[in-house]
């Protein structure tokens, strides 16, 4: 891992594992990092092409990048923008129905929860 990598991972890491390239490079900044934000987005790009982040779209909003790159869905907060990882599980054996499925080859499912976190909500 080279220290940019290094140093981007650990900025996830402290964002709870989803941020986007701007979150990232604003905090490389802030710990004295002089990187310009096309690097820093590149580098996501790289780990992601490679398997160790994930990117994720979820609603309005910049594309995040995910330190967890296993298989999982999503809890997003629609007041906070809070994201929460959940199980696979979840959604396994989910199918796409012959008669809507129009000859697509599906490669993977993303499932997202919107909705209201517990912070949010005042519990
Ligand atoms: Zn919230
Ligand atoms: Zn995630």
């Amino acid at each position: 891992m080279t220290p940019q990598r290094a140093a981007v991972v650990a900025v996830l890491d402290e964002e709870h594992g989803h941020a986007s390239a701007e979150t990232v490079h604003a905090a490389v900044r802030r710990a004295g990092g002089r990187v310009s934000l096309a690097t820093v987005y590149n580098t996501l790009t790289a780990l992601a092409a490679m398997g160790e982040l994930r990117e994720l779209r979820a609603g309005r909003g910049p594309t995040l990048f995910d330190v967890n790159a296993l298989p999982h869905h999503h809890l997003v907060c629609d007041e906070c923008g809070r994201i929460i990882d959940i199980d696979a599980a979840v959604a396994r054996g989910m199918r796409l129905p012959d008669d809507q499925a129009d000859g697509f080859e599906v490669r993977s499912v993303d499932v997202v929860f919107h909705g209201r976190c517990s912070a949010c909500a005042g519990l």
